[in-house]
């Protein structure tokens, strides 16, 4: 409620506070509205007529609050749309095609494999013209094949991933603690691969 809150600035509740600062016996509470309480009737019935008023005569800012949740909305649809509609990557947004302010990766290594950047030989060669095949030559370079597939990394998925990994997609992988080590230590090979 409005009154209540230390943080509503609009003008109307200032005054209202003002007015009721020194009034002590006077105790607010909510009351059924349309059952015949007399004050509640009033002020239904002056809410009425001002609605039939041609001008206004109060203007009722809006609060700190109410801006701050409309922007954060506005900001949150926006960054949606451009989301949706970028034509960068897209690997990501399939992973992930709703934004959020909640969801946040923080690891090197981690968003190599949430972003498809870096390490992998297909972005190699994408951006440095270098060779897209693993390097032990099985397989093109890719995420899914260095998850699923790739022998180089077998012991790391016996160590680290549950047994029914192939039946888990990336998120859920990652979401596993356990997984998460095993992933770094295959961003940390790749890595020295693309350095070597
Ligand atoms: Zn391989």
């Amino acid at each position: 409620m409005a009154l209540a809150s230390y943080c509503d600035q609009t003008s109307i509740i200032e005054e209202i506070k003002l007015i009721l600062k020194d009034k002590r016996n006077i105790v607010l509470c909510w009351v059924k509205s349309h059952v015949g309480i007399s004050g509640n009737e009033i002020a239904d019935s002056l809410a009425k007529e001002a609605t039939r008023r041609e001008t206004i005569d109060i203007n009722i800012k809006f609060s700190k609050r109410w801006l701050k949740n409309h922007f954060q909305r506005v900001i949150k649809e926006r960054w949606q749309q451009r989301w949706e509609f970028s034509l960068k990557a897209r690997y990501t947004y399939g992973l992930m095609p709703q934004v959020s302010t909640k969801r946040c990766f923080g690891d090197f290594y981690i968003n190599q494999f949430l972003t498809g950047h870096g390490v992998f030989p297909v972005y190699q060669m994408r951006f440095f013209g270098k060779n897209d095949i693993c390097h032990v030559g099985r397989d093109q370079g890719t995420i899914t094949h260095y998850l699923y597939g790739c022998p180089t990394f077998n012991q790391i998925r016996q160590g680290y991933f549950p047994s029914n990994f192939v039946n888990l997609g990336l998120l859920e992988l990652i979401s596993l603690p356990k997984v998460r080590v095993g992933l770094r230590l295959m961003g940390q090979f790749l890595l020295q691969k693309c350095l070597d």
